[in-house]
């Protein structure tokens, strides 16, 4: 095979990143695009010594799983790598995916793990409550807000993110409509000229209040105030009278408004809680600046996960998907096995969503996160929620975990981790082993690190008792994935 060439292949499986996989010759071609089933017309673009990249040209007999990707620009975006599959084979594919690892990679026995079903979405469209969108400009020179296309830096003008809340769109129609009027360009990466880099728009789930942050390349935005008029309604201008709408605060009424393409009505956006703009003038692919200028109202949003609140500034973390982050702690917090009396340590805890949600139901729980600003989010949170029981350390769980244990002599009953995709260290996973607790939940968000920890764990004594996914990300190849295990050394032998 040459570069450019043609050739038919067929489907069979699907990589980590979502691209179809198929044989020719016994030769492994990775197709972008491609879908389990498909047989296809595919061009050679890169080779390599036992696979290739190649470009889909032509379905010629569609998978049964094959559906119409309901973003008109699914393809060029590359940001939900499955949305050409139908939901229930997106499930499908995840849930194959993670028993594969656990049996590839964990080495475990099929029948040794006992799998709930997926907790999939009802609706798998508009579930995110993030979304921070490029600003540039088009061909014709018009300022244009969306995404940057495939791994490029072209922005791409996306109408409307089906992943995204409805307002999405309403405000980067305000925000380009605010900045014709002030004359204000987007940021240019090449020149490293123009003002409005990205745009961050955050929705409260639950509360219904929304947060607006401009990125911008200065220090200054000229007509902050117009901004803020624009925003939340109430500028004078709008003909039926109508002053700022914000009913749907408490979290009542807070859909059903039309957009009326590119003007803003003066209604402004319901639920416009907090508005602000951070500083970032650096070349760099970061998005965030680390200076925020508060504009209009408490600097943050308020929302809740169960019945814990959270309260949300430009810069904290919060996971993107509130619905399925609830259950997917609740899972956690089922496996946690708690009754009041139980020491917890939940290793790897961002903002303590997990340890406040434990804390609930424990005697106590010990937090441990590297990132200084996240403990200072979960121990606000700890505070405003009123919850005594819940301690928070600053530092690798690797570290802190084993030093408590030989330090202090800590215990624990249950350990919670939930780490990154690189998995858990060998040193953190030694303490957990030499302290023993009667249960370990480990909540992953890769599949072939998790299998790779839990054999270390099986290897010490543990035994996986059952586990479930969750699909945080509908459309994309990603999973969450939550597991219990127990403590069987003695048992084992
Ligand atoms: N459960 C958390 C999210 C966990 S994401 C929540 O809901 O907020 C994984 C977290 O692990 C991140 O916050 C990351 O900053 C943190 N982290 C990464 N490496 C770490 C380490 N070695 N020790 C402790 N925390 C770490």
């Amino acid at each position: 095979m040459e570069k450019n060439q043609e050739f038919i292949v067929t489907i069979e499986d699907m990589n980590e990143d979502g691209a179809g996989v198929g044989k020719v010759d016994g030769y492994i071609w990775f197709v972008k695009d491609a879908v389990i089933g498909d047989v296809v017309r595919a061009k050679a673009m890169k080779m390599k010594k036992s696979y290739g990249f190649a470009r889909l040209m032509e379905v010629l007999e569609p998978s049964g799983s094959r559906v119409i990707p309901s973003c008109p620009v699914a393809r060029q975006c590359g940001g939900c790598q499955l949305q050409a599959m139908s939901y229930e084979e997106q499930l499908k594919f995840k849930e194959r995916k993670v028993m594969n690892n656990l049996i590839r990679i964990g080495k475990f026995a099929e029948n040794e793990i006992h799998m709930l079903p997926i907790m999939g979405m009802e609706e798998p469209w508009r579930y995110r409550n993030k979304a921070q969108f490029p600003f540039g400009k088009d061909k014709g020179g018009n300022v244009i807000a969306g995404f940057y296309a495939g791994r490029t830096h072209a922005i791409v003008e996306a109408g409307d993110c089906l992943l995204g809340v409805e307002e999405n769109r309403e405000i980067l129609d305000i925000v380009k409509l605010f900045m014709k009027e002030m004359k204000i360009e987007p940021y240019d990466e090449s020149s490293h000229k123009g003002l409005v880099r990205h745009v961050l728009i955050r929705k409260g789930f639950k509360t219904g209040e929304i947060m607006v942050c401009l990125v911008i390349n200065g220090k200054k935005l000229p007509g902050k105030e117009r901004l803020v008029e624009m925003l939340c309604g109430g500028d004078g201008k709008d003909e039926k009278g109508q002053g700022i709408n914000r009913e749907g605060i408490n979290g009542k009424e807070i859909y059903g408004k039309e957009t009326n393409g590119n003007e803003t009505d003066g209604h402004g956006i319901r639920g416009m809680t907090s508005i602000s703009y951070s500083v970032n003038q650096e070349k760099t692919n970061v998005i965030m600046g680390k200076e925020i200028v508060n504009l209009y109202g408490p600097g943050f949003i308020t929302d809740y996960i169960g019945n814990v609140k959270y309260q949300i500034s430009p810069l904290s973390f919060y996971q993107v998907n509130p619905v399925q982050t609830e259950r997917l702690y609740g899972t956690a917090l089922e496996y946690a096995g708690l009754t009041g009396n139980e020491t917890v340590w939940d290793l790897y805890c961002g903002i303590g969503t997990i340890s406040l949600f434990l804390a609930q139901k424990a005697k106590k729980v010990y937090g441990v996160e590297i990132v200084p600003q996240a403990i200072e989010d979960a121990r606000r949170n700890a505070e405003i929620n009123g919850i005594k029981n819940a301690e928070f350390f600053v530092g690798k769980a690797e570290e802190v975990l084993p030093e408590q244990f030989e330090k202090n002599h800590v215990h624990a009953d249950v350990i919670v981790v939930d780490p990154p995709r690189k998995g858990c260290d060998t040193v953190c996973l030694d303490t957990i082993l030499k302290m023993r607790p009667e249960r370990v939940v480990y909540v992953s968000c890769d599949s072939a690190t998790l299998a790779r920890d839990l054999r270390y764990l099986a290897d010490g004594g543990y035994m996986v008792e059952r586990g479930r996914c969750c699909d945080m990300f509908p459309g994309t190849v990603h999973v969450e994935v939550v597991i219990k295990m127990t403590y069987c050394g003695d048992k084992k032998k």
